[in-house]
């Protein structure tokens, strides 16, 4: 999460329900690996982009560096091809600044990303899945930006950016989502008795998917900011504590179900 200003709170509604089915050999890794994943988060970029990549390797993925700066990590890419060359982009940045460990902003979401690979891997998608670990979004979205820069946008289907997951209930900023894909998020909550909350929190910060979002990709943007918790970012709160592995877990198999569901257009 990159700061603008004072938050301000638009937070509306919350969904609850039941039961998740799991279709097309989808395996869910269990929370001990979510948690154990989560543990590995370290001050420093370089060393944060290593684990990142081990993390991928361990997962089973073949690993491509976007570089775009030198001395600056770059761009962690792992692809899982699918039967089109249409694209389901799942993002979240793995950098972070301040006096903490950055686990809630936003290690514990880049963590997920090899848990979506390893859990997706068995399965033959119709869209090719690409996980990315963003670099330097705390200076500005600086490796989203390269990305976009570098890609085809008319080919991504869909776009789910993580940041701050797991610091609370999963939350999507639904003014900088694809209201569709905001709409079938509800509704798989629903179905799988998990939380979600509205929470929109323009002028007070921005994140890796709104460039995306304002040249019309889909996006879904994905976050764990909730009262309580808004100055934890950047501080040296952002410890182990600011991140609830429950939450955690709770957001990686919402999103994993909605990745399933978005692949088969269902
Ligand atoms: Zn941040």
């Amino acid at each position: 999460m990159r700061r603008l200003a004072l938050l301000l709170l638009v937070a509306v509604g919350v969904v609850r329900a039941s039961g998740a089915p799991w279709g097309g050999g989808t395996t869910p890794v269990p929370r001990s690996t979510i948690e154990s994943r989560l543990a590995m988060a370290t001050r420093g970029n370089d060393a944060r982009h290593a684990i990142l990549v081990q993390l991928f390797r361990s997962a089973g993925c073949e690993v491509t560096e976007q570089p775009f700066a030198r001395a600056k990590p770059s761009n962690v890419i792992c692809t899982l091809p699918g039967a089109s060359a249409r694209r389901i982009l799942v993002t979240a940045h793995f950098d972070m600044t301040g006096p903490g460990l950055g686990v809630g902003d936003n290690w514990g979401s880049a963590s997920l990303l090899p848990s979506f690979y390893e859990s997706l891997r068995a399965t033959n998608p119709q869209h090719t899945i690409v996980f990315i670990g963003f670099s330097e979004e705390e200076e500005g979205l600086v490796g989203a930006r390269h990305y976009l820069r570098s890609t085809n946008l008319d080919d991504i289907d869909a776009m789910i950016n993580l940041d701050g997951a797991g610091m609370a209930a999963t939350r999507v900023w639904g003014t900088k989502s694809d209201r569709r894909l905001v709409r079938r998020l509800r509704e798989l909550a629903k179905e799988m008795n998990l939380e979600l909350v509205d929470s929109s929190l323009d002028g007070s910060g921005i994140m890796d998917s709104f460039p995306f979002h304002e040249r019309g990709v889909p996006v879904l943007s994905i976050h764990g900011l909730a009262p309580g918790n808004y100055g934890i970012p950047h501080s040296r709160h952002d410890d182990f504590h600011a991140v609830d592995a429950r939450y955690l877990n709770d957001t990686y198999r919402l999103v994993l179900r909605m990745i399933t569901v978005v692949d088969a257009g269902s």
